[in-house]
């Protein structure tokens, strides 16, 4: 007999039918004469009820049936009388894969805490919670996909292992096979001639410089694949290993990637919205009543568009009217988060997106604008999270790049691929990059990065 997803079990009208569902006990309760077992397989935030007559059975056949243990039930789907279900399966055959016995299995029915199912990530994914937290997660990976496919982009795959260090000074993972408890030194320097590629390389911290290469021979790609960091803010939106998307595209300036953007989240949103209703209104009830609200806004409204200059005059402001901030605010400074979500939900009440930074806190392959001081870099800040995206209209013009590379100390040598596109038929072209899980922050209403994650990678933690 083949099996049925208890999705589409519960959705079945096929009443009277023989079904064969597979899963783990959520919970079993009854009486003496019946058991009434909640059962998941991990295809619905739903459970089936599967309606056991003790006496069919025998209650030393029922009893290893505790919560967390796997079993196959077969039985006939019928209407549900009682209430909190419309079906039901009435047993005639249960088989048991495993039991879970219930004096050392961590997930009994009372509710725990997400700081502790952080210490179970290896088991969190059978709870209500991170079960709708990973379909999430899936439907928005589909989501990026088809909305980029849609516009004609190409899924364009860049490196993980990288030798340029450009981008991320510092902050970066090393990769090698050398043996560090015998490291071969010249004058104090390591010999990286010997080592796997013949150079020092990290894990890459962004695709975005290869994803450029792609952009000017295919017009559109976008990257989606992991990303390294090892920057030590233990904060609840970054980790070390998380997913980016980064879409680039040729011939667009500053204002399209800024549309691009919106579209994109807006797309993404409204695809949660549509294709996981039933796991939003569960973390909804849960957690956030605003959360579907919060989404709507954001698929219903453009994103404000402002400069940072006038972003910090609005901030100044706010200090002189009485807010008080933790950070100073300074024209020339990164902005914290606290400011940035002073704008978005104080200020604007709306997503911002925002552009025009000063050159000194921006990479160097930004476009400079004609003021000497600024570069066409834009941020899109969003209620909550702050930063979810950071792009720019790219620097096209060879000379200025190699400037502004020579200021910031990156040296042509390392570079000399990434300049051949600006050699060789350069053109304008812009691109940016969205933190995946920021974007599962947002959609989920979670608001710890850890919790959108399967297997979070942090300071000092990389078990599972
Ligand atoms: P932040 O200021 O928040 O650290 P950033 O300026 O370092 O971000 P970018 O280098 O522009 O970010 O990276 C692009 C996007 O990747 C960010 O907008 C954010 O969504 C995401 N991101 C960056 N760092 C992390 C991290 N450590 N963990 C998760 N997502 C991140
Ligand atoms: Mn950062």
């Amino acid at each position: 007999m083949q099996r049925t997803r208890v999705n589409d079990a519960i959705k079945s009208q096929s009443f009277g039918e023989k079904f064969l569902l597979k899963g783990w006990v959520r919970t079993r309760r009854g009486n003496k004469n019946v058991s009434f077992i909640a059962l998941n397989d991990g295809s619905a935030i739903d459970n089936i009820q599967i309606v056991v007559d003790n006496e069919k059975f025998g209650e030393d056949f029922l009893k290893p049936i505790t919560t967390g243990a796997a079993i196959a039930v077969e039985g006939i789907l019928v209407k549900s009388q009682g209430k909190g279900q419309t079906v039901e399966i009435q047993a005639d055959k249960i088989d048991i894969y495993g039991t879970a016995d219930p004096d050392t299995y961590p997930l009994q029915k009372k509710g725990h805490t997400l700081e502790f199912l952080r210490e179970i990530a290896h088991l969190r994914p059978r709870t209500n919670t991170f079960g709708a937290i990973f379909r999430i997660r899936h439907n928005m990976a589909i989501a990026i996909h088809t909305f980029f496919h849609q516009k004609g982009f190409y899924y364009f795959h860049t490196p993980i292992i990288t030798s340029s260090d450009c981008e991320g000074a510092g902050q970066m993972f090393q990769v090698t096979t050398l043996d560090l408890n015998n490291l071969e030194k010249n004058n104090g320097t390591i010999d990286y001639s010997n080592d796997f590629f013949g150079a020092s390389t990290a894990l890459t911290v962004s695709g975005q410089l290869e994803g450029e290469l792609g952009a000017m021979a295919l017009g559109g790609i976008y990257t989606f694949g992991p990303t390294f960091r090892a920057e030590n803010s233990n904060t609840p939106r970054h980790l070390a290993e998380f997913w980016m998307i980064e879409p680039e595209v040729a011939f667009i300036e500053i204002d399209e990637n800024m549309t691009l953007a919106q579209e994109f989240i807006q797309f993404c949103v409204c695809w949660a919205l549509e294709n996981c209703t039933a796991d939003l209104n569960f973390l909804a009830q849960m957690y956030d009543n605003e959360l579907i609200d919060r989404l709507k806004f954001v698929t219903e409204n453009d994103f404000v568009r402002l400069s940072y200059s006038k972003g910090v005059e609005i901030l100044e402001n706010a200090v002189e009217n009485g807010k008080k901030f933790e950070y100073p605010v300074v024209w020339g400074t990164d902005l914290q988060s606290e400011h940035e979500r002073y704008l978005v939900e104080e200020h604007f009440k709306k997503p911002v997106i925002l552009t025009d930074y000063p050159k000194e806190i921006k990479s160097f392959y930004m476009k400079q604008n004609d003021d000497g001081k600024t570069v066409r870099a834009m941020d899109v800040l969003f209620p909550k999270i702050g930063e979810i995206i950071g792009g720019s209209q790219r620097e096209e013009d060879f000379e200025k790049l190699k400037l502004r590379a020579e200021e910031m100390h990156i040296p042509q040598k390392d570079i000399w691929w990434y300049m051949d596109t600006r050699r060789f038929g350069t053109a304008p072209h812009s691109g940016f990059g969205l933190g995946f899980e920021r974007l599962l922050l947002f959609v989920t209403g979670m608001t710890n990065i850890r919790d959108v994650i399967p297997f979070p990678r942090t300071p000092k933690n990389a078990i599972f």
